[in-house]
């Protein structure tokens, strides 16, 4: 046993340690997605199935009750605009392109991440090459195809 957050995985979790990866998502990784969803909403038009899938692909399982409040949010925030299929009725998929007002905020966020990143793992593991935090694996963690 070498403590909780070390144990903490998002993808695959028992029940006992479902309670901090509540916490953990509700504090922090609620932003994460947020982040994760004006980068791609940046590159191209996205609609919620898509989100969920592209979301998992990194590890989160996020349920549509979830994800929808997030992009209905940032659609009130002027973040995001969503346009759905004029003749799909009410449940019809809602596309969500990125604002210029959402640029910025992406923009402003990129800039805080290269100041978090260098802080926390570049210089962590810098002062701390023993740390758990190396750098080989955290660039092979974050290396994507897009
Ligand atoms: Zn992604």
């Amino acid at each position: 046993m070498t403590g909780v957050n070390r144990d903490i995985t998002i993808a695959n979790i028992g029940n006992r340690k479902r309670a901090h990866v509540k916490e953990l998502e509700r504090e922090i990784l609620l932003s994460f997605w947020k982040v994760h969803i004006l980068h791609h909403a940046g590159e191209q038009p996205l609609h919620g199935q898509w989100m969920i899938l592209e979301l998992r692909r990194h590890g989160y399982e996020i349920s549509p009750g979830t994800l929808y409040p997030l992009l209905h949010r940032m659609e009130r925030l002027g973040w995001l605009k969503g346009k759905s299929d004029p003749h799909g009725g009410k449940r019809a998929r809602k596309d969500y392109r990125l604002t210029g007002e959402g640029r910025k905020v992406l923009s402003v966020v990129r800039e805080n991440i290269e100041e978090l990143y260098d802080e926390v793992i570049e210089r962590a593991f810098r002062n701390n090459p023993k740390s758990k935090f190396q750098i080989p694996n955290a660039r092979k963690k974050t290396k994507r195809t897009h």
